[in-house]
């Protein structure tokens, strides 16, 4: 019993004051020309964190035993994608009333736009801010009038309750956008740090933490969205895009931290882990993020 797991804390529902939600659907990634399998994304990162994570941390100097988490299940299979995505939009919503912060696992990174709206519903009107963790912009239009894993941001940038210079893209990697949707971004005044950018300068870490502070100036609220393909495929091959570079294993949890630890975070999600690509090691990855969310809060929690 000293040796005790954070999954051990970890409560059925939505009382917690970080609570996980599931978002077991991968057909937008399909939609989008990706390869299927990040529908049992939240089962298997459910999975990898029975087993890591020790409640009182040593090194840190954590009990999170302090801190109330639990777990809201998944959003039921549903008929549609949109329907899907309504449902998320919903049960993110009711979390964020009950003060909770949803931490939402992925399926396809489709979630992050019906995320960043139940955010907005919450805020009715005050400004909320995003940052897209992620390879990719993620700006692609719509297909058919459908939503799919390349267009959440887009979705947002369109939505008229968000103003775009609340909105910053970060470890982008040039070789994998467009020209033209990065300067459909840079038109909406939100911006775009590259990978090489952040990694040359302060070192992705102290980057991230600067982009928000930078937000924190204009928002109320915050919504990290992390995709896992924005870390090189060395430490995270399970995605439907492995990048040959891009942040490291370190980086990903340190940007999990500091986002638990910032007042204004109320919102995080994590997409595109794949078991069917890789399960083991980037299952362990999304574990760890989750982990060091929860640690950033329990000093959050601290401080305040
Ligand atoms: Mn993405």
């Amino acid at each position: 019993m000293t040796d005790r797991r954070l999954a051990d804390l970890i409560t059925t529902g939505t009382g917690g004051q970080i609570v996980i939600l599931g978002f077991p659907f991968d057909e937008g990634v399909a939609r989008n020309g990706g390869r299927e399998g990040a529908k049992t994304g939240p089962e298997r990162f459910r999975y990898w964190l029975k087993r890591y994570g020790t409640v009182r941390n040593p090194q840190w100097k954590v009990d999170l035993s302090g801190i109330s988490v639990s777990d809201a299940g998944d959003i039921p299979p549903c008929q549609t994608l949109e329907e899907g995505h309504a449902a998320l939009t919903r049960a993110t919503e009711n979390i964020l009333a009950a003060g909770g912060i949803p931490f939402v696992v992925g399926g396809g990174n489709d979630q992050s736009y019906p995320n960043a709206r139940a955010l907005l519903n919450h805020l009715g009107g005050r400004p909320g801010g995003v940052i897209n963790v992620d390879a990719h912009l993620d700006v692609r239009p719509l297909i058919a009038g459908r939503a799919h894993s390349g267009s959440s941001f887009r979705q947002l940038l369109e939505d008229p309750a968000f103003d775009g210079g609340n909105f910053i893209e970060f470890a982008t990697q040039g070789a994998q956008c467009s020209a033209e949707h990065a300067e459909y971004i840079q038109n909406r005044k939100a911006r775009i740090l590259w990978l090489d950018e952040v990694q040359r300068h302060e070192g992705a870490v102290d980057s991230f933490r600067n982009a928000l502070g930078k937000l924190t100036w204009q928002c109320q609220s915050l919504f990290v969205s992390f995709d896992l393909d924005s870390v090189a495929a060395c430490d995270a091959p399970g995605v439907s895009c492995p990048g040959v570079q891009g942040l490291k294993a370190h980086d990903a949890l340190m940007i999990a931290y500091f986002s638990g630890l910032h007042l204004l975070v109320s919102l995080f999600d994590l997409s595109e882990y794949n078991p069917a690509i890789e399960d083991e090691r980037t299952g362990r990855l999304a574990a760890a993020v989750f982990y060091h969310f929860c640690l950033g809060f329990a000093m959050r929690e601290k401080k305040s």
